[in-house]
């Protein structure tokens, strides 16, 4: 049978750099499920499709197929063959990805997609619903948290590059309103699955990270 490494948590602490090396060491799939809505906001922004309006969103996800594309276990996702992997890193796909995550229609195909991806293969998948909603029977599940402010400092030394204006403030509030978006929200809010294993990591390496993910799949 295959293996399923489930890692929910908050915006920003760190679950897709565990679940790379993760995903690496073991050799797994890794499974970006947040690059999904990513790519699924990035498209309603392109298209000016209006969130309230059922039709036009149904519509719409017919119209968008995503791929991932796996190469050094980097995010390579295709938004209708077109490589988006950098521009929905952008703020103003963070910004509105948590309204667009919270339509039902949405989730209910990223998640027969990711179900799908799960099925045969190994896989490391990271978001907020991987534990509880698509993967409820994932043999190793993790809770990660840290720090709001570490939180903040380390997605703003990510983002700064190719962001030069943007301030720590920004980046802060723009987090602040995801989590309280994303464990707000009716359908599949972020909470932590009964039988997940909470892993807080605002005072751990990433090695340190690695061996206590590690020790949970090979007992
Ligand atoms: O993980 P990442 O920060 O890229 O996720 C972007 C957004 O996508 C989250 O803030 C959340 O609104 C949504 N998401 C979700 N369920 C997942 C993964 C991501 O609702 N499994």
């Amino acid at each position: 049978n295959n293996i399923v490494v489930a890692i929910d948590g908050y915006s920003s602490c760190g679950k897709s750099t565990l679940a790379k090396a993760l995903a690496k060491k073991l050799h797994f799939i890794y499974a970006d499920s947040g690059a999904m809505y990513r790519s699924v906001a990035l498209y309603f922004i392109r298209n000016n499709v209006d969130i309230s309006n059922h039709n036009e969103v149904v519509k719409a996800l017919k119209n968008i197929h995503l791929n991932f594309h796996s190469r050094d276990y980097q995010t390579h996702i295709t938004l209708n063959d077109e490589d988006v992997s950098a521009e929905i890193r952008q703020m103003h796909v963070a910004d509105s990805v948590s309204a667009v995550a919270a339509l039902h229609d949405v989730r209910v195909e990223m998640v027969r997609q990711q179900q799908r991806m799960g099925k045969s293969k190994n896989v490391v998948m990271d978001g907020r619903d991987i534990g509880t909603v698509v993967f409820p029977h994932a043999q190793v599940k993790l809770f990660m948290t840290a720090d709001p402010k570490i939180r903040a400092e380390r997605r703003y030394k990510e983002l700064l590059p190719t962001n030069p204006s943007i301030t720590l403030e920004e980046v802060f509030e723009s987090l602040a309103h995801r989590d309280y978006a994303d464990t707000t929200r009716k359908e599949s809010p972020l909470i932590r699955a009964e039988d997940a294993i909470i892993l807080d990591n605002t005072d751990l390496s990433p090695e340190q990270q690695l061996d206590f993910a590690l020790n949970l799949v090979k007992p």
